[in-house]
């Protein structure tokens, strides 16, 4: 990675160096929200540069409250206005230093959803994860089912209640059965959880009966977000067979506001675990697929201060993303541009890696502590849950800043 320099300041463990750029949708002071680029502390306004004559892409395409228009126009020009950002923000003759108007300070800015999305898939690629849940809800000696190793097992999830960080969860109201019970009850639920998950917006969409390799996939992923899927583990439990998730799912999922592109994360590339038994030829791949980025997650309360409670990594995925689509598409489904696709909850070998507090606290029979001595096993009222994620190498960050979210009590 060649080394740049951008006469901004950029704090030293910015997520959001000169090596990342990502794109978000912002406004200020109650004005109309449009596309910006993150650069340290600040955001780049995208549609005041292009008034000034400095991009090749007219404002109009950033005057918009997501970002869907610009990224239809495809990696070959979106890819050229975040690099033209860079060199704007790098050369020592920028005319940019003469318009300080262009820049927000962030924490002046008011962050939306970036894209609209229209469609929403989670996967299920984790196999600690998936392993985790089939030991609890199934049986601890065959904890994958036979399908897990061939498939990139997922499931439609529910785009109309994806929100930005910052947005407060209503705790659910639903069905649920426990052994004990005879019958169902109606009531809050009382095993509200979230997932450490990542997600990736489509950049390309594809015609019905189209289908997409492991090799073409990279072109169709504009970039990445950190996604938390809350689920209440309670209603999910009781609803789940034979279709699977439902209203243990759909009530919400947060979503960071920032999208990393895939550019960006390239230098991060790994390779992937190794999948046996063989995969079906559509599902082979070459190279590195999978990409080392650090995750944590913090959870506070209204008596608490934020205690680490999980760190894992996305490179610990079994399917990529490449596998992910070109699955996804087999059977002819198109896709469209802000689809978002999720990772399915990641989790790591060891216990402080887990991704969910159904495996932290192993389905709610081993509490753990916050930091003012608190114990939990599943998230309380006003409790609030941050996810951070970003990639570092040889000193040059690439980071995703966060996704955070409170539960509010249910009405
Ligand atoms: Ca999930």
């Amino acid at each position: 990675m060649k080394t740049l320099k951008t006469w901004v300041t950029v704090p030293d463990n910015s997520d959001f160096s000169i090596y990342n750029l990502p794109f978000g949708i912002f406004s200020v002071n109650g004005d109309t929200p449009r596309a910006g680029i993150a650069i340290g502390k600040q955001i780049i306004d995208l549609a005041a540069i292009s008034d000034l004559g400095l991009i090749a892409v007219n404002a109009s395409y950033f005057r918009q409250r997501t970002l869907n228009e610009f990224i239809s126009l495809g990696k070959k020009i979106t890819n050229k206005v975040r690099l033209d950002v860079q060199r704007l923000l790098t050369v020592e003759n920028s005319p940019l230093k003469n318009h300080s108007e262009v820049f927000v300070s962030q924490q002046d800015a008011k962050m939306y959803l970036p894209v609209h999305v229209g469609d929403y898939t989670d996967f299920y690629s984790s196999i600690e994860h998936a392993t985790n849940v089939g030991k609890m809800f199934r049986d601890p000696e065959n904890a994958l089912l036979p399908n897990w190793r061939h498939i990139p097992v997922g499931y439609h999830g529910r785009a109309s209640s994806i929100v930005v960080s910052g947005t407060d969860i209503r705790r659910p109201m639903g069905q649920v059965k426990t052994n004990d019970m005879e019958v169902p009850v109606f009531k809050a639920s009382g095993n509200l959880d979230f997932e450490l998950e990542m997600g990736f917006i489509v950049g390309k969409s594809t015609e019905l009966g189209e289908r997409i390799s492991t090799q073409e996939a990279a072109e169709h992923i504009f970039g990445l977000v950190l996604f938390n899927d809350w689920s209440a583990r309670d209603i999910q439990k009781w609803e789940y067979v034979p279709l699977g998730p439902f209203l243990g799912k759909s009530f919400a999922s947060s979503m960071s506001p920032w999208i990393v592109t895939l550019e960006a994360l390239e230098p991060f590339k790994v390779q992937g675990p190794e999948q046996q038994p063989e995969v079906l030829s559509y599902l082979k791949y070459e190279g590195e697929n999978n990409y080392d980025i650090k995750l944590e997650v913090g959870m506070s309360s209204s008596t608490s201060e934020e205690t680490t409670i999980s760190k894992s990594n996305f490179k610990y995925m079994y399917w990529n993303m490449m596998q992910q689509l070109a699955h996804h598409t087999v059977n002819g489904c198109n896709i469209n541009v802000g689809d978002v696709m999720a990772s399915g909850t990641i989790s790591g070998k060891d216990e402080s890696s887990y991704g969910s507090l159904l495996e932290i606290s192993w389905g709610g029979k081993k509490p753990f502590e916050l930091k003012d001595g608190s114990a939990r096993t599943f998230i309380e009222d006003n409790d609030t849950v941050t996810m951070r994620g970003f990639a570092e190498k040889d000193g040059k960050r690439v980071g995703f800043g966060q996704v955070t979210g409170t539960i509010l009590p249910s009405t």
